[in-house]
């Protein structure tokens, strides 16, 4: 890796914890392959500190940073403009920096990520396709998102009802006459649509409660079906462990983070992202880490 100097121009990630990140060794390695002299840290940043945190950006001379938990949301109004996928989804994770003005811009890898590993994975979505979505938190709003924007019918299904409804209200705002509605396990109880890909996007599963599942207890999983799950600590979880057994094929979501990665790389860099270098950087950072 060449060495820091007065050349070297900085990215990192905005978060609060940041501490166990994938997305150092992620971008540190693709920048490495690269032979750019560029280098991402973490940037952790309190809450109520999150907009000193921003003009700092500029004011440092960073090209840009991801946006991660708890901020995706709370970063948006201290930005100067928001890319229309990002104002659709609702949340931002990557920011430009502009180096001449300063100028800070949000956009949102997550969805574009989501839909470029289904594809790597041979499942890309046919128009009409029905999506069952577990969760309705930030990332689930991201899948839906994609998936709407592909064509597809979405059924969402989350722990908290009402947070699910809210969920269906503010993707009609965003795509009006978008095919979504809020499910109940009991509805599936009645009878499954036929299901193309099930998704999930709940924590359910992550890390360190790995014997934690959010498919609903008796609900029979849908004959024909492929599962998405989000969380990508551990690799397998008890979901994609279940759903395998009941004859899902089952893909873990790390490709997704390695993807969203990559398009803000390029969104930052303006070349094409080394993908299989960044994940293989997941990989080592993932196999070496204490909590497995
Ligand atoms: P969030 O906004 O906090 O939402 C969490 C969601 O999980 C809510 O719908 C919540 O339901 C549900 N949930 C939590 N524990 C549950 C349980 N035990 N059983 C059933 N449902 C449960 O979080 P988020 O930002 O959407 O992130 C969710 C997960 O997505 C993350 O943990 C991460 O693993 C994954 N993710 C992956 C990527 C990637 O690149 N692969 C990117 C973003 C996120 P309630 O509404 O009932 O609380």
């Amino acid at each position: 890796m060449s060495s820091i100097d007065g050349e070297t121009r900085l990215t990192g990630l905005i978060g609060w914890p940041v501490a166990h990140s994938l997305s150092p060794a992620m971008h540190n390695a693709a920048f490495e392959r690269c032979g750019l002299n560029w280098r991402y840290v973490p940037l952790p940043a309190r809450a109520e500190r999150l907009a000193e945190a921003l003009r700092g950006l500029a004011a440092l001379g960073f090209c840009g940073a991801n946006v991660t938990v708890p901020h995706k949301v709370a970063v948006m109004p201290h930005l100067d403009a928001i890319d229309p996928a990002a104002l659709g989804i609702g949340a931002v994770n990557t920011i430009v920096v502009d180096g001449e003005t300063g100028r800070l811009t949000g956009h949102n890898t997550d969805a574009a990520g989501f839909l470029s590993d289904l594809e790597a994975h041979g499942l890309a979505l046919t128009p009409g396709a029905h999506v069952l979505i577990l969760g309705a938190g930030g990332a689930a709003r991201a899948v839906a998102y994609a998936v709407l924007g592909e064509g597809a019918t979405v059924s969402i299904l989350n722990r908290t009802h009402d947070r699910a409804e809210r969920l269906v209200a503010a993707l009609h705002e965003a795509l009006p006459g978008a095919a979504v509605q809020a499910v109940r396990a009991a509805d599936l109880m009645r009878g499954f649509p036929a299901t193309a890909l099930i998704v999930n996007a709940t924590s359910a599963g992550m890390w360190p409660d790995v014997n934690h599942t959010p498919w609903p207890y008796g609900v029979p999983y849908p004959e024909g079906a492929a599962l998405y799950d989000t969380v990508y600590r551990p690799a397998h979880t008890r979901l994609m462990r279940e759903a395998e057994t009941n004859g899902l094929r089952v893909v873990g979501g790390l490709g997704m983070l390695v993807r969203q990665g990559a398009a803000a790389f390029s969104l930052w860099t303006g070349i094409d992202a080394p993908v299989d270098v960044m994940e293989a950087a997941c990989q080592r950072a993932l196999d070496g880490a204490m909590w497995e």
